[in-house]
């Protein structure tokens, strides 16, 4: 096949379209005993989060999702991923000061990170904050370089501006190159 979107396309790494994928799963779960059996019974409350991997390159895999056993592609992300090529932007958000939890210390990336773009930004895109500058007492503006996957400029431009939660000004977009497939991949 020459196009990776034949069936079960989604089903490998984004990056390098390795088919050699892992789950972590971490659950936290509280339940009920019950009192003749001993059993684990009704849960009380629960909480699961997974992340699948690529055993390949080692890359987080976003367009993937875990749920009742079974990975899932996850619908208006996949096909943008794996059919895509990377693109790095070079962009500014303007928040509101509210929306950033911190703005110092060892979380201050992930909290702009997530200021500027929400789940995506800390999520999906590869996302580096440059700097950012208090521009009165209201609104903070994030300078961020970010990566991420998509099929033209148009649709990178779509994603970002989805994904802002602030004003968003683009400074540069530039298109890389595609890391090279894996060897041990199935697609060719
Ligand atoms: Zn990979």
């Amino acid at each position: 096949m020459d196009s990776p979107l034949d069936a079960r396309a989604w089903l490998r790494c984004y990056r390098c379209w390795s088919t050699n994928l892992e789950v972590q799963v971490h659950y936290e779960g509280i339940h009920r005993i019950d009192p003749d059996t001993g059993e684990r019974a009704e849960v009380v409350d629960e909480l699961q989060e997974a992340v699948v991997q690529c055993l390949d390159c080692m890359h987080d895999q976003p367009h993937l999702a875990f749920a009742a056993g079974r990975v899932e592609p996850i619908e208006d992300r996949w096909e943008r991923m794996i059919a895509g090529t990377p693109w790095v932007a070079s962009c500014t958000v303007q928040v509101d000061v509210d929306e950033v939890e911190t703005c110092s210390g060892p979380d201050a990336g992930d909290a702009l990170s997530y200021a500027a773009f929400g789940d995506p930004g800390t999520r999906e895109f590869f996302t580096h904050v440059r700097f950012h500058t208090h521009d009165d007492e209201e609104h903070i503006t994030v300078h961020l370089l970010v990566e991420l996957y998509a099929r033209s400029a148009e649709e990178a431009t779509g994603v970002l501006e989805e994904a802002a939660r602030g004003l968003l000004s683009i400074t540069s977009l530039a298109e890389e190159s595609r890391p090279p497939a894996s060897a041990g991949s199935d697609h060719r």
